[in-house]
């Protein structure tokens, strides 16, 4: 029997997903983001579920990521957002997203020698002000477009802050990609796709769908943008279904007198007698040292309080307000629902000082997985 925290992945929440989006961006295209181990779910299998679902495009940071996706026998077209290497393009069949001069020669030239012809995309900076050419990209892109052996299929931006209640900047990135594209279609270049939205920017701003949209959070059922409400509603009628649910056993229940301090630094003292419970979860397990005294678990279908401070392995939590119904062993809900209490992403993050992505791939990794079809 597994005995730490167990993350039980839905895969037909991400299907539900994925056709809430389909609906939302009325047929332009999808680019699934599966990157750092698709947001903690586990790349592979989340790959193999989209392919089933016929997304017609996969998406990833880094090429060693799609070299997993390839190993596991899919076959997808692959954008490779960050540092494409272009010995793993030619093996793997990726298509790179070119952010700057000096790349899109290397790749020209390794595409040659092979005499192979490689799409790429073209980064453009809209005001992320991480990646991509800024100044003159109509030069760049034309000087690219000359480039022998690689062929620029797409063209991407991305936005700083979609998820914003305050929309301008994004709405002043739309307008710079706008122009550019109309620039673009000007000078003659005949290019597939213009893509910039975000899970943040499909939920919000619709005007930047172009061709292609890129989800990530949102495929996995968390919402980027902060209701006050808990509703998980991301337009009128359309709601995303969580995919992670962490799960953990009670491994001690020890009744001690008032007075007790628990857990390193002393920093939760018992104001009476007192039912702890010992969790197996810890700070190894992404269950960050900032939740100590400051977040609930789901146990018997009621939150129960973190008490003291999470350590390595084990977390401790009051469990004397359930002292009747608990027993070592039992199930304790870290993330998602257990009878009518739900604990989501948000909340932790909320909590944690973090957003909901930090949570997911921090959880998510390493965790032992289950998946549930
Ligand atoms: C991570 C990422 C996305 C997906 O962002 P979400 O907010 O998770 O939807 C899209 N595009 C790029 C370039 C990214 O790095």
């Amino acid at each position: 029997m597994k005995r730490g925290a167990v993350a039980e992945i839905d895969l037909s929440a991400i299907s539900h997903n994925l056709k809430v989006i389909g609906k939302l961006v009325q047929g332009c295209s999808i680019i699934p983001v599966v990157k750092a181990d698709a947001y903690g779910h586990g790349s592979v299998k989340v790959a193999e579920r989209l392919l089933k679902d016929k997304v017609q495009f996969l998406s990833v940071a880094f090429s060693d990521e799609a070299r997993l996706i390839r190993e596991a026998g899919i076959k997808l077209p692959i954008l490779v957002f960050f540092d494409p290497d272009p010995d793993d393009v030619l093996k793997y069949n990726l298509i790179p997203v070119i952010s700057d001069k000096k790349s899109a020669l290397r790749l020209s030239e390794v595409a040659q020698k092979a005499k192979l012809e490689i799409p790429i995309h073209i980064k453009v900076d809209t005001g992320m002000g991480r990646l991509g050419f800024i100044g003159d990209e109509i030069k760049s892109i034309c000087e690219i477009a000359d480039l022998r052996g690689i062929k620029i299929s797409g063209i991407m931006s991305h936005f700083s802050d979609s998820d914003s209640s305050e929309q301008s900047f994004a709405k002043l990135q739309i307008e710079r990609f706008k122009f550019l594209r109309e620039q673009l279609i000007e000078k003659g270049l005949r290019i597939e796709k213009f893509h910039m939205a975000n899970s943040a920017a499909i939920i919000s701003l619709p005007e930047s769908y172009f061709d292609a949209v890129r989800p990530g959070l949102m495929l996995y059922g968390v919402s980027p943008i902060e209701r006050p409400s808990a509703s998980m509603e991301v337009a009128s009628g359309y709601s995303l279904l969580p995919a992670m649910s962490v799960k953990t056993r009670i491994i001690s229940i020890r009744k001690v007198p008032k007075g007790t301090p628990i857990s390193y630094g002393r920093t939760f003292i018992t104001q009476r007698e007192s039912l702890i419970g010992v969790i197996a979860i810890g700070y190894a397990d992404g269950f960050f040292r900032a939740f100590s005294n400051n977040a609930s678990v789901l146990i018997k279908g009621k939150r129960v309080p973190v008490v003291g401070r999470v350590c390595m392995d084990l977390t401790m939590v009051d469990l004397t307000d359930i002292k009747d119904e608990v027993g070592e062993n039992d199930e304790v809900v870290i993330l998602g629902r257990q009878g009518k209490e739900f604990i989501s992403a948000s909340e932790l993050a909320f909590r944690a000082g973090t957003i909901s992505y930090e949570i997911l791939t921090s959880l998510g990794r390493g965790a032992y997985k289950l998946y549930k079809e």
